[in-house]
């Protein structure tokens, strides 16, 4: 007998003829002899909705922050009461759980909480007593007792935590796709689903914006070894399972997928000083904001000064524009610039460590399609490149071919 938490999203619990099938898959796997945990997200675009119902109020402030994480718990709410409701109808003793009753403990970061400390006593009692826990996703309690979220996507974090605390066998991660992909296959047709990746591999594609799985997820499957798989809810497959990359038996592709994100823009702080202490007068006040500061780009300073540019997520874009503004005055620049209509492209891979040339491809590659480059970060197993958002879908497309990621030219 093994302990699998299976864990459901948005388009899986859609409606109550999706929650049908989802409780069909939960009794499938108790019959088979195992036990169960589920966590649930909010139905279909839920959380969506309940945004753009806050938005209807105007900008948040940090102040509303704790009841965006009141306002934005409630989906997650509504999902395990149906699903527990569904499960027992069709015979299988459930109950629900949100995050505060199973006793999920947080950080107080409102709307990105992360989790300090889960306390699995109700789940092992009801899972002794033969009675399916159904736990909502995305949502715990901090110290004083106040709701918090864990940031958009975070369902998957509670269900890889949950996994981790109760020494599940798998983390099963149930979703609209068959699995993780070379890349995201709404986007490029002919993207093929992978029968394994390497953690490494699949935490820089979420960070990068492969929204598959939750990044905070994937870094705490890999620090807890919690086997995770992704899998669709809709069809019976065996999805891809994310692995060490020690136990991979073939030889790893040089590029393993491609991730992009539209949730991007960037900055430009236009004739700055060259002097000592001025990256730090740029990006304190923005980090002092809660703002994250992802690709930064200095150029080498001619006349003496020179200019700097950064990126932020896009809903971040009118904040860090009006910071800067005063920065640059303080620190006597020129102007401030920006983008908010700019993406980021990434390809990764584990097998670049060992191949030269992988740039220079994928810029000659861009520049075939007339693609301009307007920043470019690299690590170990990645290439990142700022690009017009106008062009995503056809950079991605290009790339995908170029390196061989579609099924029929992958050599064994
Ligand atoms: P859920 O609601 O089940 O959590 P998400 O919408 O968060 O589902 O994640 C699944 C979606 O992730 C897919 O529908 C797909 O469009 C997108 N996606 C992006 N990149 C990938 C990828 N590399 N492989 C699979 N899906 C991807
Ligand atoms: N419902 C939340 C969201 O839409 C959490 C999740 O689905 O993982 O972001
Ligand atoms: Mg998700």
């Amino acid at each position: 007998m093994s302990l699998f938490v299976q864990k459901f999203g948005g388009t899986s619990v859609a409606s109550i003829s999706h929650i049908e099938n989802v409780a069909r898959r939960i009794i499938a796997t108790r019959e088979a002899g195992h036990d169960v945990v589920v966590v649930v997200s909010a139905m279909g675009h839920e959380t969506d909705r309940l945004v753009d119902l806050s938005n209807e109020i105007g900008t948040l402030t940090p102040p509303m922050f704790r009841e965006m994480d009141v306002l934005l718990s409630t989906g997650e709410q509504v999902s395990i009461a149906l699903v527990a409701m569904m499960l027992t109808k069709m015979g299988c003793p459930a109950r629900s759980f949100t995050g505060g009753q199973v006793r999920i403990t947080t950080d107080s970061s409102h709307t990105k909480a992360r989790i300090e400390h889960i306390d699995e006593s109700n789940l092992r009692g009801d899972i002794e007593a033969g009675i399916v826990p159904v736990v909502a996703g995305f949502q715990g309690v901090d110290a004083a007792g106040n709701i918090t979220t864990l940031g958009r996507g975070g369902s998957d974090t509670t269900a890889v935590a949950l996994a981790a605390v109760l020494k599940a066998d798998e983390c099963q991660i149930y979703t609209d796709v068959e699995g993780v992909f070379t890349t995201d296959p709404r986007v490029v047709a002919d993207a093929r689903c992978l029968t394994s990746i390497t953690f490494e591999e699949m935490l820089e594609l979420a960070s990068l914006g492969s929204k598959v799985l939750h990044t905070r997820a994937v870094e705490f499957a890999s620090k807890y070894r919690v086997p995770l798989r992704v899998l669709s809810s809709f069809r019976d497959a065996p999805g891809t399972l994310i692995t060490n990359e020690e136990d991979s038996a073939v030889e790893q592709p040089i590029i393993s997928g491609i991730a992009f994100t539209r949730d991007e823009a960037k900055l430009t702080v236009r004739g700055v000083k060259d002097v000592p202490g001025i990256a730090s007068k740029i990006v304190g006040p923005i980090s002092d904001s809660n703002i994250e500061v992802d690709m930064i780009v200095q150029n080498v300073a001619a006349d003496k000064s020179t200019d700097f540019t950064f990126t932020v997520q896009r809903s971040d874009y009118d904040q860090a524009m009006s910071i800067l503004k005063k920065v640059a005055q303080d620190i006597d620049a020129r102007d401030v610039t920006g983008d908010n209509k700019i993406a980021k492209l990434s390809i990764v891979g584990v097998g670049m460590r060992s191949h030269a040339g992988v740039a220079s491809k994928m810029f000659r590659i861009l520049s075939e399609e007339s693609i301009n480059i307007q920043m470019i970060s690299t690590s170990e197993i990645k290439i990142s490149v700022v690009i017009d958002e106008k062009y995503l879908e056809l950079a991605a497309r290009a790339l995908h071919s170029a390196f061989d990621l579609a099924p029929e030219t992958v050599k064994a």
